[in-house]
């Protein structure tokens, strides 16, 4: 076992895929829980809308019996017209029945306004529950998707933490510490490949003596620069041999 450049590549794949893997599972309950707020905030909606909808239902009863009051107040009038001897108490009792059908004809209209209303909600609302319905379905099937692909993402991850075990042991003991340090702090990010000369976590170019470390491949490097563990770029070790004899 060494700290060989194929080694740390695997290292550093497999850690990197281990941190995919637990991103995906931190972030299927934050989509599921923006999705239940959701379709809270819909039903809370669709509630509402109901409420409004039993109100103006009162609203017409109300303006319905107003209607009839009217309508009686006319009636009772009209009777007493018939016993009236004086014109102009007549004239007056003729004009009061004509304004109290003038109020039950505009309430009458304002009674038919509201019928053309609450049809208009009775549509919305119908339109509404079918939204709320197919959303509250998705949302469970999202909830059963997630459910399904964590308890699969844990599996994985189980073998993933074995697989970086395993491939861990190239790490020299006396540097294990370190390595340990390092990718508790930054996971996949602890690791670098350097290509062209330079680390590609921070783009400093590392020394010829690094390189050759790196090719030796006897124990952990570290960027001077960034920190990260250091490994080489896939390309023929004849021209790293190369670049670092020239420098
Ligand atoms: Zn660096």
């Amino acid at each position: 076992m060494s700290t060989s450049a194929e080694n740390l590549r695997d290292l550093h794949a497999l850690h990197q895929r281990s941190k995919s893997l637990r991103d995906r599972l931190a972030s299927g309950p934050k989509t599921l829980s923006a999705r239940q707020a959701f379709l809270t905030k819909k039903r809370a909606d669709l509630d509402a809308t109901k409420e409004a909808l039993k109100k103006l239902r009162v609203e017409i009863k109300n303006k319905e019996n107003q209607v009839q009051s009217q309508r009686d107040r006319a009636d009772d009038l009209r009777t007493k017209l018939n016993s009236v001897k004086k014109q102009a108490e007549y004239d007056a009792i003729r004009n009061e029945i004509a304004h109290t059908n003038q109020n039950a004809s505009k309430l009458e209209d304002d009674v038919l306004e509201l019928m053309q209303k609450v049809e208009g909600q009775e549509t919305e609302i119908k339109a509404f529950e079918a939204d709320t319905t197919k959303l509250a379905q998705e949302v469970e099937a999202l909830a059963k998707d997630i459910a399904d692909r964590a308890s699969a993402a844990v599996t994985q991850l189980a073998e993933l933490d074995s697989a970086i075990a395993q491939a861990e042991e190239i790490i020299p003991e006396n540097q294990r510490e370190q390595y340990v340090r390092n990718i508790k702090g930054r996971a996949d990010d602890a690791m670098a490949q350097v290509d062209d000369g330079a680390c590609h976590g921070c783009f400093v170019a590392v020394t010829p003596q690094m390189v050759n470390e790196l090719i030796n491949g006897n124990h952990l490097v570290f960027c001077k620069t960034c920190g990260r563990i250091l490994y080489l770029a896939e390309q023929p070790v004849q021209n790293l041999r190369k670049v670092a004899n020239r420098a």
